[in-house]
């Protein structure tokens, strides 16, 4: 069995699911998210809000991930291969995909917005084109529920 994961890392192709599950467990839940919101943050897709199109890894990022390598040499080094596995929700299990996050005006104010943003639909609210459809879900039926009168920007 050590054999056999030997060669496997060696050989450099891991899959994206693996690469994932393997950065979650050399990491703590907090930090995974973290590590995922700075990506989308920098994210080609939401180059057009005045970003850098190509940016890599933040230095808290880079540092982390020189860590995780050092643990698993079989880990890419590639921008484009840790974007494909970390654009993820981990809360709903769903990779990052092209769309809008929902957004209305004023809905911060409403008590204990932030507090299901965080827990409910880390990705799903705001002007972000990297989305996970279940988290904007979310965020709709909970601003329908909660901020019935905020005005919708985007629906
Ligand atoms: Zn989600």
């Amino acid at each position: 069995m050590a054999e056999l994961d030997t060669v496997r890392l060696r050989d450099s192709q891991m899959d994206t699911v693996s690469l994932r599950n393997a950065f979650r467990t050399f990491t703590d839940a907090a930090t995974f998210r973290r590590f995922a919101i700075q990506l989308r943050r920098d994210a080609p897709q939401n180059s057009q809000y005045g970003r850098p199109p190509e940016r890599g890894l933040r230095y808290w990022q880079d540092e982390l991930w020189l860590q995780f390598r050092a643990q698993l040499p079989a880990a890419p080094e590639s921008i484009d291969a840790i974007r494909d596995a970390m654009l993820w929700c981990d809360l709903h299990e769903h990779s990052l995909v092209d769309g809008q996050g929902f957004l209305v005006s004023g809905v911060y104010e409403t008590p204990g917005f932030v507090d299901a943003l965080e827990s409910q639909f880390p990705f799903g609210y705001g002007y972000w084109q990297l989305i996970c459809p279940e988290c904007v879900t979310a965020c709709k039926t909970w601003i329908a529920r909660y901020a019935p009168d905020a005005e919708s920007e985007n629906d």
